[in-house]
């Protein structure tokens, strides 16, 4: 059971002297209570203290890092509105050992080709996963090896075989893969080589009552990298099982489930194995293993990861700035809409649709979509006409005139009046730009 800020607090050395970053020990105890403090930041506690207390500020699901900087896992909310995700759900494609050598360089450049760019934004598919299907120890640690040479990616060793295991894992420990999978019968084995290599361990029960047998037994070994698979199964019970190690944790401080959790999918067909591990990217895996690489596929799954862990306290922005799309000339249109990357980019893809070369300028909202910006009153037609003088508008553009989007007409004559341009109300979705535009003269 989690300790209240007050039962921390006593046991806290009460220096008052603010290193830990917040001015007073009781203000310390209450943000370790919360979970938005580590205990580790003040340096004067005891060790017996420590002791009592590393329960009490260990985070409800433990964070664990792997590879070339993945971290899963120290989410301390059900949903993002609660407060927010901190840990993107790990993508992970797999390669079988039972591949050619030649089919395993082209599944390999295919992975290493999985990168995307979407409302501003860079993102890849994070792990290679080496899966030991060929039952043959030499050819796993080959083809760990070969894989390993060939990508940047963070790695996973996955494999029944204690013995295939350690021949993998030993030199490619510095590049910190994580290993698996730990079962009922080779737990021993397993993690006593993820503990001699210092990397992570999968372990792996069907159903959580086996889990949860698991977990005590590995944890007994005087190990706690783990990360938790709770079997192969249908989506439906696999979504159950999920929701239940999440709750769990985050509501119970259950610590025998506090880890993050990894899947792997059931479905062969590339568009059903897409909805299962989108189903799983909601709720709640922190590391999903695919069998497809195709660029295709994978595009959605990664669009709806990004949609769930943008934080909508922190939108995405754009920088404020005169953006020419195409070969812009004296002559060319100029839109104005908002710095909100969601809003921008929509309105940039419609005018490049239009063929036409144009400005446009994403006034700064502060992240915030037309409406809304217009509700708050950051949107008004004073701050329009400043940017538009700020980024030497009247400078570049022989004419004068300017099109603003059709959600905010109301401020039209204020901005004639104060810039003396012509102002043209735009349409009001970006979906309307390319027919408004053959509306220009
Ligand atoms: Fe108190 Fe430790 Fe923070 Fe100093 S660093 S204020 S002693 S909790």
């Amino acid at each position: 059971m989690a300790l209240t800020g007050l039962e921390i607090y006593k046991q806290l050395p009460k220096k008052n002297c603010g290193e830990c970053g917040v001015p007073t020990c009781l203000a310390f105890a209450m943000a370790l209570a919360a979970g938005k403090a580590a205990l580790d930041t003040c340096p004067y506690v005891t060790d017996a203290a420590r002791e009592n207390l590393e329960s009490a500020s260990a985070p409800p699901i433990k964070a664990i890092k792997f590879g070339n900087g993945s971290v899963m896992g120290d989410e301390t909310v059900m949903y993002r509105h609660d407060k927010t995700f901190y840990h993107e759900t790990t993508i992970i494609v797999q390669v079988s050992d039972a591949l050619t050598d030649d089919q395993v360089s082209a599944k390999l450049a295919e992975i290493n080709g999985l990168e995307f760019d979407r409302v501003g934004l860079h993102y890849s598919v994070e792990g290679v996963a080496v899966v030991n299907e060929s039952g043959d120890a030499a050819r796993f640690a080959k083809v760990a090896a070969a894989v390993a040479a060939g990508t940047e990616k963070s790695l996973l060793l996955i494999s029944n075989n204690p013995e295939a295991l350690k021949a993998a894992v030993a030199p490619l420990a510095a590049r910190k893969p994580l290993i698996g999978e730990a079962n009922a019968d080779n737990y021993e084995a397993v993690v006593n080589i993820g503990k001699e290599n210092s990397v992570p361990v999968i372990l792996k029960a069907d159903g959580l009552d086996a889990l949860n047998d698991l977990v005590e037994k590995a944890v007994a070994l005087g190990y706690k990298e783990f990360v938790l698979d709770p079997g192969t199964k249908g989506t439906a019970q696999q979504l159950a099982d999920l929701t239940q190690l999440r709750r769990l944790s985050i509501k119970k401080k259950f610590r025998t489930f506090g880890y993050p959790v990894i899947v792997f999918t059931n479905h062969e067909n590339p568009l059903d194995e897409i909805m299962e591990a989108s189903v799983y990217v909601c709720k709640y895996a922190s590391a999903i293993v695919l069998k497809t690489s195709a660029k295709a596929h994978l595009l959605p799954l990664m669009a709806l990861k990004q949609n769930l862990y943008t934080d909508p306290q922190k939108p995405i922005q754009v920088e404020e700035k005169l953006y020419a799309i195409g070969e812009v000339t004296e002559d060319s249109p100029l839109y104005i809409t908002t710095n909100f990357s969601l809003t921008y980019y929509s309105v940039e893809g419609e005018v490049e649709s239009t063929k036409i070369p144009s400005y446009i300028i994403p006034v700064n909202t502060e992240g915030t979509s037309v409406l809304t910006a217009y509700a708050a009153g950051k949107y008004e037609p004073e701050l329009i006409w400043e940017t538009m003088q700020k980024l030497g508008v009247p400078d570049i553009l022989k004419h004068k005139n300017v099109i603003i989007p059709g959600y905010v007409a109301v401020v039209t004559a204020k901005l004639k009046e104060i810039s003396g341009w012509n102002v043209i109300v735009g349409p009001r979705e970006s979906s309307g730009i390319v027919a408004f535009a053959k509306t220009l003269k």
